[in-house]
């Protein structure tokens, strides 16, 4: 069964919506296999949005993202890749439709709630790279 690594931002952590969010992939038929509240280190964040090093935004991202704990999750079911991509909405709050998670949580680009993988490839490297076998269930 295909698998994603999805994460609760340190906004949405502060503004006690970890809970909804859940919910949301719950109701949507998907299954948590993985999970844990953590503060991101300096190297995690690197390494999470290395494709990212060297942009104007960068700074305020992994600034942002080290704020205070974050929900890592790995949820599995099938399309879950696309189907999350999908419910979080566009990067862009302001471009973010009603009924997605950033379209009904979120107002600006650098405190947009949630995280997703968003390609198989980049699933399976950032799975591992926030969790290890044992934290399976
Ligand atoms: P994420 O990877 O956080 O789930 P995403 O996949 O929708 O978001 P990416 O293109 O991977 O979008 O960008 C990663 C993060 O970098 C975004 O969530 C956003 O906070 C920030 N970001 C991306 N592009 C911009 C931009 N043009 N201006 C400001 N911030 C940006
Ligand atoms: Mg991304």
């Amino acid at each position: 069964m295909e698998r994603t690594f999805l994460m609760v931002k340190p906004d949405a952590v502060r503004r006690g919506l970890i809970g909804s969010i859940i919910a949301r992939f719950e109701a949507k038929g998907f299954k948590m296999v993985a999970g844990k509240l953590m503060q991101i280190s300096d190297e995690l964040v690197k390494k999470h949005y290395y494709e990212h090093e060297g942009r104007p935004y960068y700074q305020d991202l992994t600034t942002f993202m080290t704020s205070g704990p974050v929900f890592a999750m790995v949820w599995e079911g099938e399309d879950v890749i696309k189907l999350s991509r999908f419910m979080m909405g566009s990067t862009d709050p302001e471009k973010a439709a009603p009924g997605t998670i950033r379209g009904d949580y979120a107002t600006r680009m650098n405190r947009n709630v949630i995280h997703g993988s968003d390609s198989p490839e980049n699933a399976e490297r950032e799975i591992h790279l926030f969790f290890d076998e044992r934290e399976f269930v």
